[in-house]
């Protein structure tokens, strides 16, 4: 008998099998005299990822080796083989992580400097760069101050986490559809939480209208929300904030680096940038390295270093990492040509994908999201692009997105060509055609 029939129905494909006389294995679980065996570790971690598995939202990680000079291409290595492929969903959007001017300030603090920055800010772990870099995200967001991260979430979290935890009885009103790191920072926090409806200015006043004026407020929200590709109404934000009396959090990290004349971000290009109490983002995305920041005050900033325990108990970035993403805002700066581009190069292919009868979804942003409504198919559509055409994209299922809502989402960067685009455009007709997906109304 074939060995996929004679697998019974909840006996899902084992990951990984525990050898049985590991610790927590069967032959090692305790029995006691009332026959009560200790748990069994091992099978619930396997049973919860068949659980993944059985909804067709197991995660596979694309293997991929970046070359350096040639952006957006890579080398995949699957099964044991190795392709070619162009990268198509990266958050790199701009290319910055191999430009020039990046890597070789990257070489030299390291060549300067060494490897680790040698501990936390406080211990022997502030590098010069680190101060250069929190002067320089000050500026870029005309703000007072700046602090790094090591990651924008580590700065999500422990930033609402403080202020929520510190500001006296304060009361958190989050936008339904805030990333994962505000909500953790949020619910970590343990402040009282209200959520607004997604970018809803009339449902966040019903909200602050209910507390009392002297009552802490905080309102936590992002410009551009990175699976839709919409904008929150910062403005009409900033004034409901205003009139009732709270703080103002934004998360612009699919911002930064790509709108406004500087790269500050969509608070930047609408001239918001001091109604904000504070500013948030990455050095990830479109500065092209790693590492996250908030802008703000130099109270507020001076604070959050004071009392931020993801902050202060966690080693600085390296030496070598501050000066890249250091040289990344300052070209960018001065590089408003390559937004530009970059928005030039989103709107061509969203309407490349429109003209195709592609269902690219409504967006006002870089992002080009093209909805598959099922997370089989759109996991089957990636693995069609990848094998057959040398395209990666990966699937976006639950709980990144909701449910019914699965989709690919591109990233179109300034080193995207024409010539890519129409090995995109086609290969999409073809997948469409064969997986019978919905093409646009
Ligand atoms: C990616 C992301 C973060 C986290 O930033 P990292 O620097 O990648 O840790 C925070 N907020 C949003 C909206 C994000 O998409």
């Amino acid at each position: 008998m074939d060995m996929a029939l004679k697998r019974s129905k909840n006996d899902t494909p084992r990951v990984y099998s525990a050898p049985t006389e590991k610790r927590g294995g069967p032959q090692s679980r305790p029995l006691d005299e009332s026959g009560l065996q200790s748990m069994d570790y091992e099978k619930f971690f396997t049973d919860r990822i068949g659980d993944l598995r059985e909804e067709g939202r197991y995660r596979v990680f694309a293997d991929l080796e970046r070359d350096a000079g040639n952006f957006p291409r890579a080398v995949n290595h699957r099964d044991g083989k190795i392709n070619d492929v162009t990268v198509w969903c990266s958050n790199d959007y701009l290319g910055m992580g191999q430009n020039p001017d990046v890597l070789n300030a990257m070489k030299a603090a390291i060549d300067k400097c060494g490897a680790g920055a040698g501990g936390t800010r406080n211990i022997a772990g502030t590098n010069h760069y680190h101060v250069l870099l929190e002067e320089e995200l000050a500026d870029l967001h005309g703000k007072e101050a700046a602090l790094v991260f090591g990651s924008g979430w580590t700065a999500n979290l422990t930033a609402l986490s403080t202020l929520g935890q510190m500001l006296p009885d304060c009361v958190i009103l989050s936008d339904a559809y805030n990333h994962n790191s505000m909500i953790e920072g949020i619910v970590h926090s343990k402040a009282e939480k209200k959520i607004f409806k997604h970018n809803d200015p009339e449902d966040l006043e019903r909200l602050l209208k209910e507390y009392p004026t002297d009552r802490p407020k905080l309102v936590a929200f992002e410009s551009v929300y990175s699976m839709d590709g919409d904008i929150a109404p910062i403005k009409e934000f900033c004034d409901l904030a205003d009139q009732y009396g709270a703080m103002t959090f934004i998360d612009e990290v699919h911002a930064v680096g790509l709108y406004g004349e500087r790269g500050a971000g969509v608070c930047e290009r609408e001239g918001l940038m001091d109604r904000l109490t504070v500013i948030q983002g990455t050095l990830a995305k479109a500065f092209g390295v790693v590492g996250g920041y908030i802008a703000g005050s130099k109270a507020f900033c001076d604070f959050i270093r004071s009392y931020g325990t993801g902050f202060i108990f966690s080693t600085s970035m390296p030496p070598g990492v501050a000066a890249a993403a250091l040289e990344s805002i300052r070209y960018l700066k001065q590089h408003n040509e390559v937004r530009e581009k970059h928005q030039e190069r989103a709107a061509t292919l969203k309407s490349r994908f429109t003209e195709a009868g592609i269902p690219v979804m409504p967006s006002v942003t870089h992002i080009v999201p093209v909805l598959v409504g099922d997370a089989v198919l759109c996991k089957q559509a990636s693995d069609v692009l990848l094998d057959q055409y040398g395209i990666y994209v990966q699937p976006i299922n639950y709980p990144t997105v909701a449910r019914g809502t699965e989709r690919l989402r591109f990233t179109p960067t300034p080193l995207h060509t024409d010539a890519d685009m129409d090995h995109l455009v086609s290969a999409m007709k073809e997948v469409w055609v064969k997986l019978g997906l919905k093409s646009a109304a």
